[in-house]
């Protein structure tokens, strides 16, 4: 542990600009579409359920930069430029001639990567005169991350926590009610669409696509009331591409790059942050590094999800996204990472993947575990159970690097700590936990009448 090097900035390294990588696609994602008419989605569709200014990031096509508002900086600074660090611990226990580098996205208040969007978007919001807003969680980080941002931006903020998790991880409940936001167990009685779920599957434990539905129902049905989302979305991505940008910089200070970029996989937020930046060199010819998003087994919307037309929840209340998913209905395993649990990912990311520009791989609950304690043994850090799925993944290059006797430098995001995860490692200590995978039957008939075309 200590042997680990870290590679420190300084507050003037905060990137003053985000990543946008749709300009520079060699193929774009087809549009996404109004679920009406069935059009090409225009900014103003979005109005009335995100901020403008979010709106227009979400379908900007030309513009590769994106200023930093000076407010939005002004909060990074608080946590931000986070650490860069070589795992030398992780490569010794490993035995592994692999270099291997993280960055630690866990040293923000909120223990995750989420407070780099959650502030852009309370600020974005505020700055329009928007008064409330509405969200939802799974494992609960997106919530505690909005909640830090609503309340120093001043707005009043509801959140819709997937019910498993809302019982499982009761802190995460604790800390939003701390920052003064509302949470409510999803589904609930509180909507048409979680009434709607309630009244058809009285036992159901919820699921991210239920909970944006209701999320986004109160929004759309409350004056001066805007939706905000944590992941999945183009801004969203754009926002976190702070991740790879800085470790651009901490690479060049540690005289590496990397040959392997890893990041786990939800809807795409903290992948996309890390990889975007480093993607663009290989677009502009000038590397050939590979990037691997990390997925559970028991959702693997990129190993084994079908490339079409979805809707970005349950109920059908979004656009419609081109996206690689396992259908909006799809019920998950209730897996510890639930940050992971969710049915579909971004359509950058989607789109990246079918041109064969990034991979992806599904790792079975029991190996995010057992890579999880050798890196907290290791490096010191209790890793969140999704950040695990990328530990995990850097483990089977660096073994691999190991039998081939070659040298590989591999990077990983740690998008967060698991310090409130601890019932799930409880789990594990107890030899309580399985793993889940799922039948291609049952992706077959989530799939089988995906809206579009
Ligand atoms: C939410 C979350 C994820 C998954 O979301 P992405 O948008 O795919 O990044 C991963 N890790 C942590 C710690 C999370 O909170």
């Amino acid at each position: 542990m200590s042997e680990s090097k870290k590679f420190i900035l300084q507050e003037r390294d905060i990137p003053t600009a985000w990543y946008n990588i749709i300009p520079s696609m060699p193929v774009k994602p087809e549009p996404m579409l109004h679920p009406g008419t069935m059009k090409p989605l225009q900014p103003e569709d979005l109005y009335p359920i995100f901020a403008e200014e979010l709106s227009r990031q979400e379908l900007n096509v030309t513009d590769s930069w994106i200023e930093i508002p000076e407010e939005v900086r002004d909060m990074y600074k608080i946590w931000r430029p986070t650490p860069l660090v070589r795992a030398r611990g992780l490569e010794k226990a490993l035995d592994t001639p692999a270099r291997i580098y993280f960055k630690n996205e866990s040293v923000s208040p909120v223990g995750s990567h989420k407070l780099n969007s959650a502030i852009p978007q309370a600020y974005f919001c505020k700055k329009q005169g928007i008064t409330n807003i509405t969200t939802e969680t799974g494992a609960g980080q997106w919530g505690a991350a909005m909640s830090l941002a609503a309340r120093h931006f001043g707005l009043e903020l509801a959140v819709y926590m997937v019910k498993v998790s809302y019982n499982q991880k009761p802190y995460r409940r604790s800390i939003m009610q701390t920052y003064g936001a509302e949470v409510i167990a999803s589904p609930s009685m509180s909507t048409r669409a979680g009434r709607k779920i309630i009244t058809d599957h009285p036992n159901y434990q919820g699921s991210l696509g239920t909970a944006i539905s209701e999320a986004v129902e109160l929004a759309t049905s409350t004056p001066n009331c805007r939706y905000v989302l944590g992941s999945v979305l183009n801004h969203v991505a754009l926002h976190q591409t702070v991740i790879g940008l800085e470790a651009e910089k901490q690479m060049a200070m540690a005289g590496d790059y990397p040959d392997i970029v890893i990041g786990c996989f939800g809807g795409g937020s903290n992948f996309s942050g890390i990889s975007f930046p480093f993607l663009r060199h290989n677009f502009s010819g000038e590397r050939h590094t590979r990037f691997i998003a990390a997925e559970p087994e028991s959702c693997p919307k990129l190993t084994r999800g079908k490339f079409h037309y979805d809707f970005g929840d349950e109920a059908g209340y979004t656009p419609l996204i081109p996206m690689l998913t396992l259908g909006h209905n799809f019920s998950p395993a209730n897996i510890h990472a639930g940050g992971l649990r969710y049915h579909g990912a971004g359509a950058v990311v989607s789109q990246l993947k079918k041109d064969g520009l990034i991979d992806a791989v599904d790792i079975p609950q029991l190996e995010t575990f057992s890579a999880a304690t050798l890196f907290a043994r290791s490096e010191g850090i209790i890793p969140a159970p999704e950040s695990s799925h990328a530990i995990a993944a850097a483990i089977r290059e660096a073994l691999r690097a190991k039998e081939e006797g070659t040298s590989k430098v591999i990077l990983f995001n740690l998008s967060g700590h698991g310090l409130i995860d601890m019932t799930a490692y409880d789990s594990y200590i107890a030899g309580d936990l399985t793993n889940h995978t799922i039948t291609q039957e049952e992706i077959d008939r989530n799939t089988a009448d995906l809206p579009g075309k």
